[in-house]
């Protein structure tokens, strides 16, 4: 049988794999989507990142609804990614990871937009903090979809990272865009 998308679902293998090389996640941390027309694709629920095939993406309608009949379940933050596309009509890709740098400051709930990082705000402009709420929640969804609003990148508080972009390659841009400000904002503390 042939697959829907395998362009798309081999750049989000890619991602995966770089994810997990760099740090960025670590077991079945993160997700990842793309839309597609009709819906969008998304990372199965429980999988590694660093080691996905094209069945560990599956492809939902937009509302989120499977609609291929492979094995696995859509991640547990897909009403997370839904949100985000249901507000945003611009928006071709969302990452969802756990940087340790971004996430050592939205553990901490620290503003990073305070640095006065001139690469982050170019970047990025302003990083939403988006109010915490348990993972896989309704209401987590729509604190990500609101703090996130038309911004590039946020801090999931007490629980990681999150950008989106006009396509997977620009949702990686911002994802180590904000990993690599976080963590040259931590080293510039230790010269003070
Ligand atoms: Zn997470």
């Amino acid at each position: 049988m042939t697959s829907c998308y395998p362009q798309q679902k081999q750049q989000i293998i890619a991602i995966g794999r770089l994810l997990s090389q760099r740090g960025m996640v670590a077991a079945n941390d993160g997700n990842i989507s793309c839309r597609v027309p009709g819906g969008f694709l998304i990372t199965r629920s429980g999988v590694a990142k660093g080691r996905m095939c094209e069945a560990d993406i599956l492809l939902l309608d937009a509302a989120g609804q499977p609609l291929s009949d492979g094995p696995g379940r859509p991640s547990s933050e897909t009403a997370m990614h839904l949100a985000i596309y249901q507000s945003r009509p611009h928006t071709g890709a969302i990452i969802h990871a756990h940087p340790p740098f971004a996430t050592a400051f939205a553990l901490a709930e620290e503003d990073l937009n305070q640095a006065q990082l001139e690469e982050l705000r170019i970047q990025l402009g302003t990083v939403a903090m988006i109010p915490y709420a348990p993972a896989g929640t309704p209401q987590l969804a729509a604190n990500a979809a609101a703090a996130l609003s038309d911004k590039r990148a946020g801090l999931l508080l007490r629980h990681g990272a999150i950008t989106a972009g006009a396509d997977l390659e620009q949702a990686l841009f911002r994802i180590e865009a904000l990993e690599q400000a976080a963590k040259i904002v931590w080293l510039s503390r230790a010269l003070r």
